[in-house]
């Protein structure tokens, strides 16, 4: 092989290899896209089917969060017991009151949380159905209205907020339950504080993949994307007070540290 031929044998070769990056797992990368990114494809809109006629139980080595009786296992941030109001097997924010998480720390986790936003459709964008789940207190699911009311495709149900958006939109209509089904791996840090390996999360939303083995560039925030600080290896998970009265049943996670 001549010398020229060979230079453009390799010459193919890089182009390939750069070619071979799936675009579409390019284009979920956060680092393309500003937070909040007006212009990023809206998911497409998934039908998941009607709600299961009865809850998933637990598994046998799950930590029940919440069974339909008391929220025991939560309190305020400030370690205040919760205000959130406990009705007929759920619980619901209310709205001032402030965030409630778990009294216990959690790294590594397969969580199960069932939600609904109230049947009655008030507000739009941000302002309807605002919830979150946040893992070890920093990592958000957005939890919102997302059935019929665009935002932001990084800010709807089940968007890591500001990272990525769903892979699709499972959203089920307002006053219907809702489950997001969530694999959470923590970030790991070295001596320095400096990260090591990433936090990692999949998520299903009534039974369908929204989030694929997603790579969190950091803690989510609002119009921002910080940087990992190094924390615990288990923080509590918390649950967000954005304002509206949003519901909550069946909370079980299974430890995986
Ligand atoms: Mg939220």
């Amino acid at each position: 092989m001549s010398s020229s031929s060979w230079l453009f044998s390799l010459a193919l070769f890089v182009l390939g290899a750069a070619l071979a990056v799936p675009a579409n797992a390019q284009s979920r990368n956060p680092v393309y896209w500003d937070v909040h990114d007006t212009t990023r494809a809206q998911p497409p809109v998934v039908d998941p089917g009607p709600v299961p006629d009865a809850p998933q139980p637990p598994p046998s080595d799950a930590v029940v969060l919440f069974n339909g009786g008391s929220l025991d296992a939560w309190e305020h941030p400030d370690g205040s017991t919760p205000s959130w109001i406990v009705r007929n097997g759920y619980f619901e924010v209310k709205p001032g009151s402030g965030d409630l998480q778990t009294k216990r720390g959690f790294g590594d986790v397969q969580l199960h949380l069932e939600w609904m936003v109230p049947a009655s459709v008030e507000g739009e964008k941000q302002s309807r159905g605002n919830s979150g789940v946040y893992l070890m207190g920093t990592y958000e699911v957005q939890i919102l209205d997302s059935h019929n009311n665009s935002t932001y495709p990084d800010g709807q149900a089940a968007a890591i907020y500001g990272q990525y958006p769903p892979l699709v939109n499972a959203t089920r209509p307002q006053g219907k339950w809702q489950t997001y089904d969530i694999v959470f791996r923590r970030p790991h840090f070295d001596e320095d504080g400096d990260v090591v390996t990433p936090a990692r999360m999949t998520v299903y939303h009534n039974g369908v993949l929204v989030q694929d083995h997603a790579e969190l560039t950091g803690p989510t925030a609002w119009k921002d994307r910080p940087s990992y600080e190094r924390h615990a290896s288990r923080l509590p998970l918390l649950l967000q007070d954005h304002g509206n009265p949003v519901r909550f049943r069946n909370v079980w996670v299974r430890d995986l540290e």
